[in-house]
């Protein structure tokens, strides 16, 4: 199954980079794609159709409705794909819609408390190119917050019980990648908990992190995901890599010119930051370890961490701390240390991994499909 949708990420990540200008139109496409399928009620060990929104009606979620109170839930009607009205006219002040409104929370997770601490994050993964960011990781002592969407858990699942193992801090990035404003209350409930289904699955702890595609969330996706208990993280505004931009043209060097420029501002924050990056495809990681990590790592005075140790929360998971451990992984503070990792020969995506997966059978896999999702992953 691995090698089949390896297959299917190659052909279409070479449809995606020919089509992205459509981008628009694709992601039409691929709701009319899922509102297209015949839904049924989801067998024990099976999970929903990837990149596609799950079934609501299906007895699994509505087992999971039963943990949210949905008169607690702020009434806002859902957004066409999380577009904004002209002028924002007709949105709710108290929306706190961050798309179109750029409104955080007091709830959210922005940013890093510390000065020149950077919360390191990677979306969309595990991918075949996660790997090789992976192995950087590793070799620099170096651990990172993984937002993960469930369509590619059930896809890569030994790439994610790779970055378990390693210590990374594993985070929910939906089922589908969709713009969940966009979703009715009881599909935003079915993206979240399949999706922490599927990763408790494959390596046995619930994430208690999750951020929104697009950073698309108003306070009704936050109500619903905080009573599923969810911390809701975006990123710094302004410290968007725009690393999808590379898989549509953008040289390498303006992504990194970008990031140059931080690094003269951050030394006058008042707090740290969290920068949004990719690991989905092979130029997102190309620049990552060619440009971004290389300079971050020499550049004195800064600390890279995970999310859950800038914010000095050792238990990002229901279970507790899981693999993750507060006070490891931060490459500035341990570039004295002896790293006996380095022999890390894990670019089969850890298939070293200690224990099996849980067996997992996707309903359907297509090439489409694929192709809607990576598209999906360019638009932000
Ligand atoms: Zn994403």
């Amino acid at each position: 199954m691995v090698q089949l949708l390896s297959a299917v990420a190659a052909i279409s990540l070479t449809l995606a980079a020919t089509v992205c200008a459509h981008s628009t139109q694709l992601l039409e496409k691929r709701a009319a794609h899922c509102a297209a399928l015949t839904y049924n009620a989801i067998a024990p060990g099976q999970y929903p159709v990837l990149d596609c929104p799950p079934f609501d009606q299906d007895p699994q979620v509505q087992e999971w409705l039963k943990l949210v109170d949905m008169t607690k839930v702020p009434v806002y009607p859902p957004s066409i794909e999380g577009g904004c009205p002209p002028n924002n006219v007709g949105v709710h002040p108290d929306r706190c819609w961050w798309t179109c409104q750029k409104c955080t929370a007091p709830d959210d997770v922005v940013t890093c408390p510390k000065t020149n601490t950077w919360g390191l994050t990677y979306d969309d993964g595990p991918s075949p190119e996660s790997i090789r960011l992976y192995d950087d990781l590793l070799q620099h002592n170096q651990k990172a917050t993984l937002f993960v969407v469930g369509s590619r858990v059930v896809s890569y699942p030994e790439t994610l019980k790779r970055a378990y193992k390693e210590g990374h801090h594993i985070a929910i990035h939906t089922w589908s990648h969709t713009y969940m404003t966009s979703l009715s209350n009881e599909q935003v409930v079915a993206e979240l908990m399949w999706t922490r289904k599927a990763i408790f699955d494959t390596i046995g702890v619930t994430p208690l992190y999750w951020r929104p595609p697009f950073g698309d969330v108003d306070n009704r996706i936050r109500n619903i995901a905080t009573q599923l208990g969810l911390k809701t993280s975006i990123w710094t505004q302004g410290f968007d890599t725009n690393d999808w931009t590379v898989v549509t043209g953008t040289p390498y060097q303006t992504i990194i010119d970008k990031f140059k420029t931080w690094l003269t501002k951050i030394p006058t924050m008042e707090t740290g930051f969290i920068v949004l990056q990719h690991d989905v495809f092979r130029q997102q990681v190309d620049v990552a370890l060619n440009g971004i990590l290389p300079i971050a790592y020499a550049t004195k005075g800064l600390t890279m961490q995970p999310i859950a140790q800038c914010l000095n929360d050792g238990k990002p998971y229901k279970e507790g701390s899981g693999t993750f451990q507060l006070g490891s992984g931060n490459n500035q503070s341990n570039d004295n240390n002896n790293n006996n990792n380095t022999n890390n020969t894990g670019r089969d995506g850890g298939k070293s991994a200690a224990v099996d997966n849980t067996p997992v059978t996707p309903l359907i896999v297509t090439g489409a499909s694929m192709v809607f999702m990576i598209v999906a992953a360019h638009v932000l």
